[in-house]
């Protein structure tokens, strides 16, 4: 076999094994139906009962999809025994990439963006806001860094907001590829103003 068909075997595996454990969260929650609830990406999400509900969610199509690279490892491992070296090696190498770094995630100071603990911080929130209200009219939403008071504009926590499942306004393709490199993890902006 010629060395470009080997880098080519080699490529598509990478891009497989990759891809593999990244779909289930892409393509899970993106029908309209689904959404009605939620204001169109990427405006701020006001907290709720079924935003916390969307982030279980995500937790759960995040540890299927992470489980699901078992199937690329399986593919790669009998490649690697009795097929293509290369397709073999380029989807080992790209799935346990992906489960070593989601696997690092949950021992991260910031953690796994959609976990249990991230709905209870939002759920203690919303009941603290009802007890000790920042203004009049609080409204708290999560924007893209933080959780803040759309009327007083006060500053309830830092928190980037990772994908929430919402869809998104540029193409699809664009948006598919964007959510698949990304991992669907809060995007990293720089202090927005207080
Ligand atoms: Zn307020």
């Amino acid at each position: 076999m010629s060395v470009i068909e080997n880098v080519g075997l080699l490529l598509l595996g990478v891009v497989l094994g990759h891809l593999f454990p990244h779909i289930l969260s892409i393509i899970m929650t993106r029908s309209k139906s689904s959404n009605k609830q939620f204001p169109a990406h990427p405006q701020p999400i006001p907290l709720s009962a079924e935003l916390n509900r969307r982030i279980l969610d995500m937790r759960n199509w995040f540890w299927v999809g992470t489980f699901c690279a078992i199937i690329p490892l399986g593919f790669g491992w009998a490649s690697l025994k009795s097929g293509s070296l290369p397709f073999g090696i380029g989807l080992w190498l790209s799935a346990g990439w992906v489960v070593l770094n989601r696997l690092q995630l949950v021992f991260s100071e910031q953690g796994v963006p959609w976990s249990r603990s991230t709905a209870e911080k939002l759920q203690l929130i919303m009941n603290d806001i009802e007890k000790n209200p920042c203004c009049n009219m609080p409204s708290i939403e999560w924007e893209l860094t933080s959780v803040r008071c759309t009327v007083c504009r006060k500053k309830v926590t830092d928190l980037p907001r990772p994908d929430l499942g919402r869809n998104r306004e540029d193409s699809r393709f664009a948006s598919f590829f964007r959510l698949w490199i990304s991992g669907g993890m809060p995007v990293v902006v720089s202090d927005e103003e207080e």
